[in-house]
């Protein structure tokens, strides 16, 4: 071994043994001279001259034998070696030294440190174990699925919770499993984790095994996959049917007229903003029905308050049930309603208004006191608004507007639709 060669094996940090075609010791560096001495090895068994494969554990020699003879091209092993100051791990590494591919003229051996590899590996594993764990016992369900929706895993409660094991799940998109409905706002949420928006919470339908419908609440978010080659995303998700039901419930009893079982002025006060702020979004035009009953006052006098009450709940039952499934009929005060009608032209608007003065007179609720006819009739104001990002003013000024144009239909003689433009 020449001086150059030596100094290149001493500049190396891992600890360098060069064997002959038997075994035996013929160089060494400085590092593993040292690691020899630091660990009370004992240097006259494992310095120059010996032969490494009788101090070495029965594992290692062979696998040593295997690359001086050239059954193998090389020999790897992984092993603690914990002093009593520190944790350690070490890689043994054998590569043959050939002069040309047949004739094997020995081994190089190294002791590489890989401790913080194998400490990270281990918290790695450590925290995977200890994710599954909770995964595993959780109540939510909890999913991973790649970027197209295919299930990559799905803790155990699926089958209690959806009624489906591991096995039926897995590889299947889960998107052939979600209500149609929902699927546009699924996919959004989707998008928005995949732009590292944060977590995102939705609420959708799940088809369970049978057919029936669970409505699930769902947190997701991307994470890489376990082999970090790709994206996934993780999702829990909570069965909150029985939440739905009770909000449903509640609803009921705080956006329910009592007397006519139609809408409340609640319900039309959150009804007009939420259309109001999703026409802004989706610019296309709202409109707005005013109805007030004509010479309501004089039924009343006439046929007494009971009767009244009666009529009002027949004309908000006639004009809910002429209504398209789009729009909302709501009671805003006495013996006045608001019809929104979504996504609808004014030349619509009009057209349903008369439809509604049609209908109500046709329920020929006999009035005798009436100024213009021998039954109870409405007048409709109409108002449309075409969207230009609306604001809570604008919210007030549709509804304005449509007060406005019922005004001018009472003046106009009543039992009759009017809209200002
Ligand atoms: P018009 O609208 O055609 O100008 O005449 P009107 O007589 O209907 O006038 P207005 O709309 O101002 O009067 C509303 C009347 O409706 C007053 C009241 O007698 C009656 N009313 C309001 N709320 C109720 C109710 O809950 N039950 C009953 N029975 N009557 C009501
Ligand atoms: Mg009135
Ligand atoms: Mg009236």
């Amino acid at each position: 071994m020449g001086f150059f060669n030596q100094a290149v094996l001493d500049s190396l940090i891992d600890q360098i043994a060069v064997l002959d075609k038997n075994g035996i010791i013929i160089a060494i560096n400085k590092a593993w001279g040292n690691f020899c001495k630091e660990n009370n090895g004992d240097i006259s068994r494992c310095g120059i001259g010996n032969n490494y494969l009788a101090v070495c554990q029965e594992e290692v020699s062979s696998g040593i034998s295997q690359v001086l003879h050239g059954s193998v091209d090389h020999f790897t092993f992984e092993y603690p070696c914990h002093s009593e100051m520190e944790i350690r791990w070490f890689l043994l590494r054998v590569t043959p030294i050939a002069i040309n591919q047949n004739i094997n003229k020995g081994a190089v051996v190294s002791h590489v440190n890989i401790t913080n590899r194998k400490l990270i590996e281990l918290q790695v594993k450590s925290n995977e174990e200890r994710y599954r764990l909770i995964a595993e016992n959780s109540t939510d369900f909890i999913s991973l699925h790649t970027i197209d929706g295919k299930y990559t895993y799905v803790s155990p409660i699926s089958y209690t919770m959806l009624g489906y094991n591991a096995k039926e799940l897995l590889n299947q998109s889960a998107y052939d499993f979600f209500h149609h409905d929902d699927i546009d706002k699924i996919k959004l949420s989707h998008q928005k984790n995949l732009n590292c928006e944060g977590i995102q919470t939705i609420n959708y339908r799940f088809r369970c095994k049978g057919g029936k419908y669970i409505w699930l609440e769902t947190k997701s978010q991307r994470v890489l996959s376990t082999d970090g080659k790709s994206e996934e995303i993780i999702c829990i998700s909570r069965d909150i049917t029985n939440h739905k039901k009770k909000i449903k419930k509640l609803e009921k009893t705080i956006y329910i007229d009592e007397l006519t079982g139609i809408y409340n002025r609640r319900f039309f006060n959150l009804k007009l903003s939420e259309e109001c702020k999703s026409n802004g979004q989706t610019r296309k035009p709202l409109s707005l029905l005013a109805i007030d009953i004509d010479y309501f006052k004089k039924y009343n006098d006439t046929y007494g308050h009971q009767k009244g009450d009666e009529g009002l709940t027949l004309v908000a039952q006639a004009l809910k049930s002429s209504i398209r499934e789009t729009d909302f009929v709501c009671r805003i005060g006495g013996e006045e309603f608001c019809v929104i009608l979504p996504n609808t032209r004014e030349e619509i608007a009009i057209s349903i208004a008369e439809q509604l003065c049609k209908k109500v007179a046709g329920l020929k609720i006999i009035h005798r006191k009436s100024n213009i006819n021998n039954y109870v009739t409405i007048s409709i104001g109409v108002s449309t608004v075409l969207a230009e990002g609306f604001t809570q003013i604008d919210q007030n000024e549709i509804f304005s507007l449509a007060d406005q144009a019922l005004y001018k239909a009472k003046e106009c003689g009543r039992n009759q639709v009017y809209n200002l433009s």
